[in-house]
């Protein structure tokens, strides 16, 4: 059998970033992944091919939409929807392959299969060797799949999860979403913008509803422009397909009955723990009620040789937040103090405006009774904004009362996923508002609406409103 120092299960953000910083340390790693491209959700079909679609149906809305007003005459143009999903294909392609080549290149041994526990140290691979192999330690990376509603049949042709509104064969004429987060926010444009007519159905009062609620304010403007109807308050009770079409029943908080019917039906009311054939009773490995496989805060698991990170444990379900945790577990295992804060960890959703957020909430300091202050500043006051044709949005700066460290970033605007970066690297140094203020920012730039906001949170100081 042979023998490995971590073997590492899941080849996701959080399972190949972590083979990578296992084998850099030097320790003999391996990667088992279940399907015969590596890169798990994110790079197969979640974060890559989403950022993909959303691209090329962001530059068919402006072309169609914005491109006269530029100055841009087009004439019969149209969408080649077939050849928009191949594009994202390829670019899946190239994305996986990277990894293998990472994998060759730091000398990580990858085996294609499910794999499973036959005890805390042996690792079964179910392929056509049946092969075993033994770890001194083990990293659980296996992820998540889309949750449901115990009464809906996801019949994954009408009634569908985001795996498969990222290969779809048509352009949908009309499309329901039942869910009004960052998935179905961010697929709901990419169909909207397309020209589906695109029914949102949420069950809390407000869209995104764990981002600040500005946030969710400005966003619901932005996407009803784009034409997309919103039934927030709405309890979903019925989902039923009838040959093509499929007919969503949903009450509102009086008991309203509201029929929508359409010939899809996005389901995307979050994801759930991935753990199915994983033998963790084999290994005596514990889930919490959730079926997230419980750790402490070293990510261990209740097995001392066994870690977990990503989507399989608790906290954010952000590739991002599953690298850190997979440099954390192979950091820890060579004997480090690694950290992770994770208050510091964006959360990004790609609709345009895009909204990225770091950071508390203002509904969070209220809840928690922080005293605080808020800036703001929007982007139609911006000169930057106004030439590109994207002034819908704010940014949101909150900031303690007293020492007016800033607590909270929350950006609704052009290019906020990237723009979040500056508020992240601020507060890891536990920067003031007034230091974010005094830092030149280059004019014009999106980023000036960030110092406005901040010279907005220490006293009225903005210039430009
Ligand atoms: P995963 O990426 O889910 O990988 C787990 C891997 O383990 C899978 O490949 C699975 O096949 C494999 N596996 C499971 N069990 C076994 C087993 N027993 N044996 C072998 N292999 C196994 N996050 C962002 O930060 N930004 C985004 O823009 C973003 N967009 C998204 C868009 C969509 C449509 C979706 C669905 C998700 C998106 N996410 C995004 C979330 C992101 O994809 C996840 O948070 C991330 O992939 C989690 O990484 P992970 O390594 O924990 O697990
Ligand atoms: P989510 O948790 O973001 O949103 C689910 C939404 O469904 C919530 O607003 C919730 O209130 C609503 N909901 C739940 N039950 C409902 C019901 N019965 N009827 C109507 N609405 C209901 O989950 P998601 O959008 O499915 O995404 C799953 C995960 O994937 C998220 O945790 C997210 O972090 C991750 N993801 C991230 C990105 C990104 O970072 N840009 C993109 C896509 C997915």
């Amino acid at each position: 059998m042979k023998k490995y120092d971590v073997v590492i299960i899941g080849s996701g953000p959080g399972g190949y970033v972590g083979a990578i910083r296992c084998a850099q340390l030097g320790m003999k790693t391996a990667l088992i992944e279940k399907y015969s491209t590596l890169g798990g959700t994110c790079l197969n079909v979640g974060c890559i091919p989403s950022k993909a679609l959303l691209d090329s149906s962001e530059h068919y809305h402006q072309a169609k939409h914005d491109f006269t007003e530029h100055g841009i005459e087009l004439k019969d143009l149209k969408v080649n929807f077939k050849q928009m999903i191949q594009r994202k294909r390829g670019v899946v392609e190239q994305t996986v392959g990277g990894i293998d080549f990472l994998m060759k290149k730091n000398k990580v041994d990858v085996y294609q299969g499910m794999g499973s526990f036959e005890s805390a140290n042996v690792i079964a691979i179910d392929n056509d060797k049946n092969e075993k192999i033994e770890a001194k330690n083990v990293i659980i990376a296996t992820g998540s799949k889309p949750g449901s509603l115990p009464f809906i049949k996801l019949d994954k042709e009408r009634i569908i999860t985001s795996t498969e509104a990222l290969e779809l064969e048509e352009l949908p004429k009309k499309m329901i979403v039942i869910g009004g987060g960052v998935i179905g926010l961010e697929l709901g444009s990419v169909y909207a913008r397309l020209g589906t007519e695109v029914s949102v159905v949420e069950y809390m009062d407000r869209i995104i509803p764990t981002m600040d609620a500005t946030m969710s304010k400005e966003l619901l403007k932005s996407m009803k422009k784009l034409g997309v109807k919103f039934y927030t308050s709405h309890k979903v009770k019925e989902v039923s397909r009838k040959g093509k079409e499929v007919t969503v029943k949903a009450d509102d908080k009086k008991g309203a009955e509201v029929v929508l019917q359409a010939d899809y039906c996005l389901v995307s009311v979050g994801r759930i723990p991935y753990t199915d054939k994983l033998g963790l009773d084999k290994a005596g490995v514990k889930t919490d009620d959730r079926g997230r496989v419980e750790v402490n805060e070293n990510l261990q698991t209740n097995v001392p040789n066994i870690y977990a990170i990503g989507d399989v444990v608790k906290g954010a379900m952000l590739a991002h937040k599953a690298e850190e945790e997979g440099t954390y577990v192979a950091e820890f295992i060579n004997g480090e103090k690694p950290h992770i804060d994770y208050n510091l960890i964006p959360g990004v959703v790609y609709t345009w405006p895009e909204v990225a957020s770091v950071g508390k909430t203002e509904e969070e300091l209220k809840a928690t009774k922080v005293e605080y202050k808020v800036g703001s500043f929007p982007f139609k006051a911006s000169g930057r904004a106004r030439a590109s044709m994207d002034t819908d949005g704010v940014v949101k700066i909150l900031a303690d009362k007293r020492s007016d460290e800033v607590l909270g970033v929350h950006i609704c605007g052009p290019r906020a996923a990237d723009m979040i970066a500056e508020a992240v690297v601020a507060m890891e140094f536990r920067a003031t508002a007034e230091d974010i203020a005094r830092i030149s920012h280059a004019h014009p730039t999106f980023t000036e609406s960030i110092r406005e906001a901040a010279l907005g949170a220490t006293g009225n100081r903005a210039i430009h409103i």
